[in-house]
């Protein structure tokens, strides 16, 4: 079966009614670009670059050194588009100093992590965005942010990007344009779409956080990891409508949480619409089997019954 699989790497992700679908790679270091390509990504969807900084006894990484990091992972990509996500750490992904441990804190998933954490420290935030936007000279990039859920988180954001570029500008440092993309993983910015795409270019939907947040199920915890359910309608109408309002925008929307990786949810992923999936480089080729048999018509339709059921994962097993 896997030497089956290995033969679709050159083949089109293109479904029975010729719709294009685009596979991409989540990663985790620069060197993972190398799975990455083996498995046929069309590019990286997700580069955690969280963790560059986790697992350090020391400093936490510089300017030049993530810049240094992103570079790679671009150069590595040879000119296919690379989504650089900027820090999400705390919760379920500690730093080793300095910032929140999970101990700390009564509820971490619900504190100081991802943008939260980088706006609090505007100094580190503006060293990741100039490492990026001078490694964005290199290769096609697109500049992704973790757990925006307030208008105000948004205005900050892009205050910084656009102060980034002014500090390069002044110092004559080379860097290149980027696309900018807001992750949705928080129910609130997915009951909020049009504020996300007045503002952004490019939505990625977190479904990994956005389960959690949206049934209140610790995504780490086993005691409620029954509970868990990517299938809860209620998850399933936030991760419809994200995908149906952006494509109404014409504005590029992706799921890089797990689901996308998930063999079983493809086709109803892409009877919603979705058309570009961000998964572990090992999933890419399983996941495309499933396209490749897919037919978008029929399955809209049937998307639109499974997202009024009471029980979804009902019609899902026949
Ligand atoms: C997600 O939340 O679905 C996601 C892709 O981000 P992470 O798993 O890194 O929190
Ligand atoms: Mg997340």
């Amino acid at each position: 079966e896997r030497e089956k699989l290995s033969r679709l790497k050159h083949t089109p992700a293109v479904t029975l009614d010729g719709q294009k679908i685009e596979l991409l790679a989540n990663i985790e270091q620069p060197n993972d670009t190398v799975a990455a390509l083996k498995a046929g990504a069309m590019g990286v969807g997700l580069f955690r670059s969280e963790f560059l900084f986790m697992g350090r006894s020391g400093q936490l990484p510089d300017e030049e050194e993530q810049y240094q990091a992103y570079r790679r992972a671009i150069e590595g990509m040879q000119g296919l588009p690379v989504t650089i996500r900027t820090v999400d750490v705390g919760a379920d992904k500690p730093l080793d100093r300095g910032a929140p441990r999970s101990d700390d804190h009564l509820n971490p998933a619900l504190g100081l992590r991802a943008i939260r954490w980088s706006l609090a420290d505007p100094a580190m935030f503006l060293a990741q965005l100039r490492a990026i936007l001078r490694a964005a000279a290199h290769g096609p990039v697109n500049l992704l942010i973790p757990m925006l859920a307030h208008g105000s988180e948004i205005r900050q954001t892009l205050a910084l990007v656009q102060r980034a570029r002014e500090q390069l500008d002044a110092a004559g440092v080379p860097h290149g344009p980027v696309k900018l993309g807001a992750m949705i993983e928080v129910p609130a910015a997915a009951l909020t779409i049009p504020l996300f795409l007045r503002h952004f270019d490019f939505l990625s939907i977190g479904t990994n956080d956005l389960i959690q947040y949206t049934l209140a199920i610790d995504r780490a915890d086993e005691a409620v990891s029954h509970l868990y359910d990517p299938l809860h309608p209620a998850v399933l109408q936030l991760v419809a409508s994200t995908i149906a309002q952006a494509r109404e925008q014409g504005k590029g929307v992706s799921v890089c949480g797990e689901m996308a990786g998930d063999v079983t949810l493809t086709r109803l992923l892409l009877g919603m619409g979705l058309r570009s999936f961000s998964m572990h480089p090992s999933q890419i080729l399983a996941v495309k089997q499933q396209i490749l048999r897919s037919d978008t018509v029929k399955l809209a339709g049937w998307a639109q019954e499974v997202l009024r059921a009471d029980d979804p994962a009902a019609l899902l097993a026949d």
